[in-house]
């Protein structure tokens, strides 16, 4: 017999593979009633430790195995009372999109198929809904990866020479500025580009954590003095640790001012601008050379998904395009059109992740998700106000968007004593199951932080946080 890695029975598998739909369903319906997280206890530590399985076992024992070992402990950022970091709650219709996408296994190099047409039209519709309408760009997995890839578009765009065929060796060292909350992606892919760590410079910041434009145009002018060649400023529009969004404005007339690449890390805060009311924060954000931003997080579809957009496209094609004899564009058959998404970036095989998107955006609307922004932002602000009427609870940072940096503060104790109370009251809350919060530091300030993209999270939630975070610091104390 030929061997397939089709069923003999594809009547059987289709039954498990119902069940699978039926128990997921199931599993994200009842979200509410399970733990925020769990341990892995030993066993199932244990179970995960299996040999290689030479002989297969059959699909029915596998998911099994999945259902006893693995379905009741991920990270928790499903829960409706998950805000550790930024991390998307996922949706159904994106989960369903994605059994559809991996059904068909498209390859979205680019070629002429509907799938290309449904990821051309999600481009077209990220442009519109972020005001770069006529920009172009590419899918890809990360909001780190959307970011690098930006950053590397910069650098070819603004290096003075070509830089794909010459490399770094012998040029006047190129720089690039931050402002000192930027998000950790700046230091990889300066490194990962060659430039090195040393090459990025951090940009202190004002008392609302969004980066000084005085102290960058200083900056960048001492390097051009030494001798150095600055090509690109990075502007974050919602940090990582505060929802800090640097002055887009001042921060676009200082790159036009200098010739420099104006760059926009929106991971999470860019898609703000689909929501009327907050908008307004992010003006200036319109004037980027280019922009990275999550559809993960604030969209929602299940990972990955984040997306480059870029007012250069004719650059950006420039800096990836690659044209070898085997997908060299042809004007019939499969490959009319070459492979637009592939010379966008650097994948060459790329998933069907546009379907998601685009499912997603037809299924709810963009007003739908535009409404969702506000309410989580309006949670946060309510959440915040809580916490400023608390005798025993701190704000340490401004409430910019959807992040609450604060803490637990009895009179009496110093910052050292602060610092570990704050830490072992987390810890607990999390192994509480109750809630997940993560933590950062402020000028040395350890704060609990409330990071919040959770379409799932009912006002009543962040009742439960606060009585929670009350009990365990009466109990730490
Ligand atoms: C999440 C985040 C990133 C990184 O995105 P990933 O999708 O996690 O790689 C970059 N910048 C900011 C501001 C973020 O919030």
């Amino acid at each position: 017999m030929t061997l397939t890695l089709d069923p003999d029975d594809w009547r059987a598998l289709g039954a498990t593979g119902h069940r699978m739909l039926d128990e997921t369903l199931q599993h994200l319906a009842g979200l509410r009633e399970r733990p925020a997280w769990q341990r892995p206890p030993a066993a199932v530590r244990e179970a995960l430790d299996e040999p290689l399985p030479l002989e297969g076992q059959g699909l029915e024992a596998a998911y099994e195995s999945f259902v006893k070992n693995v379905l009741p402990y991920p990270n928790g950022n499903l829960h409706p009372r998950f805000w550790g970091w930024v991390q998307g709650t996922g949706n159904v219709e994106g989960m369903l999109a994605d059994m559809l996408a991996s059904g068909l296994n498209p390859m979205l190099a680019g070629f002429d198929q509907a799938p290309a047409l449904v990821e051309q039209q999600v481009l077209r519709w990220l442009a519109e809904m972020l005001g770069f309408s006529g920009a172009d760009g590419v899918l890809c997995s990360s909001g780190t990866m959307a970011n690098l890839l930006g950053l590397a578009v910069a650098r070819h765009g603004k290096a003075g020479f070509d830089v794909r065929e010459e490399g770094l060796a012998g040029r006047p060292p190129m720089t690039v500025y931050c402002s000192a909350e930027t998000h950790g992606w700046a230091r990889k892919a300066v490194e990962v580009l060659g430039l090195g760590n040393a090459a990025l410079r951090r940009v202190a910041v004002d008392e609302r954590y969004r980066m000084q434009t005085a102290a960058l145009e200083r900056a960048v002018r001492a390097d051009r003095e030494a001798g150095l060649n600055p090509i690109c400023v990075i502007a974050t529009a919602g940090t990582v640790n505060t929802g800090a969004i640097d002055p887009l404005e001042e921060v676009a007339a200082v790159c036009a001012g200098e010739g420099l690449w104006m760059h926009v890390d929106g991971a999470y805060g860019a898609l703000a601008y689909i929501a009327g009311s907050l908008r307004p924060l992010l003006t200036g954000m319109e004037r980027a050379d280019s922009l990275a931003f999550d559809l993960h997080k604030w969209i929602g579809v299940p990972f990955d998904c984040a997306c480059l957009l870029t007012r250069h496209p004719e650059t950006q094609r420039a800096a990836f395009e690659l044209a070898p004899a085997y997908m060299t564009a042809t004007d019939r058959g499969v490959l009319a059109g070459g492979v637009p998404f592939a010379d966008m970036g650097i994948d060459l095989t790329r998933p069907f992740r546009a379907l998601k998107v685009w499912m997603s955006l037809k299924a709810h609307g963009v007003r739908k998700y535009a409404a969702l922004i506000e309410q989580n932002v309006r949670q946060a602000r309510v959440f915040a106000a809580a916490v400023e009427a608390e005798p025993l609870l701190e704000l340490l940072a401004p409430v910019e968007m959807n992040v609450v940096c604060f803490r637990y503060r009895p009179p009496g104790l110093d910052e050292a004593a602060l610092n570990a109370l704050n830490q072992e009251l987390l810890l607990r809350l999390q192994e509480s199951g109750a809630a997940v919060l993560s933590s950062t530091l402020l000028d040395g300030r350890l704060a609990l932080r409330l990071a919040h993209v959770n379409h799932r999270s009912r006002d009543e939630d962040f009742d439960v946080l606060l009585q929670a975070v009350l009990r365990l610091g009466a109990e730490v104390r």
